[in-house]
């Protein structure tokens, strides 16, 4: 049983119509007709998905783009409901959006990036919904700013509806990336690790940008212990009115979930129970010799760093580094180790050393 078994009451149904217990999310970036969105659904109707996705109300950056046709795409949802038999889910932005779509029955709404950075939104949403027992999911605020997610997600606890659950949709950042957003998957980490009660599901749509990054990214979810997907579906993504580059046919994303593997958090099994203790003692072991040599270095950094202060030098010196970088590179290289985790943990230790010389 996943944790999301146990505390969402629409997931448990589905564990007892056999379908999977995780929840997966799939539907169009927009409901653009009333055929496109019911041809999307009809094709989605044997995935076992838990949810049919279609924005009507979507916060795009220029004016000129689609945002939705509002209040009329209600009908067609609850013809999917009808008609398909698949529950639905909408964003909101604001509280006549909720009005509106708890007066139409939409089963689940879900808070969208450009929301979540707003608290004063996000408490005119929550006061919309509040003892209203709907479940709501709250993608990560677009800036990385953990606090404001997290503010996000108990400003809505406190309206006291349905199961809440956070959703990863990745976070602008500065600078070129492979992704549209970049994952930044420390930070759904540390959410689950400080409010492990919230499932977390993720948008691998929404953070890869182009549709061949999407399994890659859905992968890492399920090998973190996600509690589910939300994946952009549309039955001809070329021609989509909106994110044409990150949607899936039905028949991708059914391929998709064919292949993906869903991993249990934990086993009773003792021979299974007997070696992961062993190896986790053995890890503890390494760890503690890892840090004492931490210790062992920011020491000689001392040393190097009164001597600089002898002679006046600046800590930082740029040769020095280009050359650390250089050879602890080369050697990961030979140890098997990626190249680019080593920079990436050697400028933190760099940075720290260079704080200690200047102590
Ligand atoms: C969406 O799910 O269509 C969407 C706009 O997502 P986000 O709020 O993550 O940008
Ligand atoms: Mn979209």
């Amino acid at each position: 049983m996943t944790r999301i078994d146990s505390l969402t009451q629409t997931v448990v149904a589905d564990t007892e119509s056999g379908e999977p217990s995780h929840m997966i999310i799939a539907g169009p970036c927009i409901a653009e007709t009333d055929e496109q969105v019911m041809e999307t659904a009809r094709q989605l109707a044997d995935a076992g998905i838990s949810y049919f996705r279609a924005g009507i109300w979507k916060p795009r950056t220029s004016p000129d783009s689609f945002e939705g046709v509002g209040h009329d795409a209600l009908r067609w949802l609850q013809r999917v409901q009808k008609e398909v038999g698949l529950r639905t889910t909408v964003e909101v932005a604001n509280a006549r959006h909720v009005e509106m779509a708890l007066e139409a029955g939409v089963d689940m709404l879900w808070i969208g990036a450009r929301t979540t950075v707003n608290p004063f939104t996000v408490q005119e949403i929550a006061d919309a919904l509040r003892g209203v027992k709907v479940p709501v999911l709250i993608k990560n605020p677009v800036n990385p700013d953990l606090e404001l997610w997290k503010g996000a997600i108990q400003r809505i606890l406190r309206a006291n509806v349905g199961q809440v659950m956070a959703c990863h949709r990745g976070f602008n950042v500065y600078g070129k990336s492979l992704f549209r957003n970049e994952p930044l998957w420390e930070i759904p980490i540390e959410l689950k690790r400080t409010m492990p009660e919230i499932p977390i599901i993720c948008d691998p749509s929404h953070i890869s940008g182009r549709r061949k990054y999407i399994p890659e990214i859905a992968r890492k979810a399920l090998n973190l212990g996600y509690d589910g997907l939300m994946i952009e579906t549309h039955p001809n993504p070329d021609a989509a009115w909106s994110d044409a580059a990150q949607q899936l046919t039905p028949t991708a994303f059914k391929e998709l979930m064919r292949h993906l593997q869903w991993r249990q958090h934990s086993t009773d099994d003792p021979s299974y129970k007997e070696q992961v203790a062993i190896l986790r003692n053995a890890i503890d072991i390494t760890d503690a010799d890892l840090l004492q040599l931490l210790a062992d270095r920011m020491e000689l950094s001392k040393r190097i760093g009164a001597l600089k202060q002898e002679n006046n030098i600046v800590f930082y010196q740029h040769n020095r580094w280009n050359a650390i970088v250089e050879q602890v590179q080369q050697h990961a290289t030979k140890l098997d180790i990626d190249p680019d985790f080593v920079l990436k943990l050697f400028s933190l230790i760099h940075l720290e050393s260079i704080d200690i010389q200047g102590e």
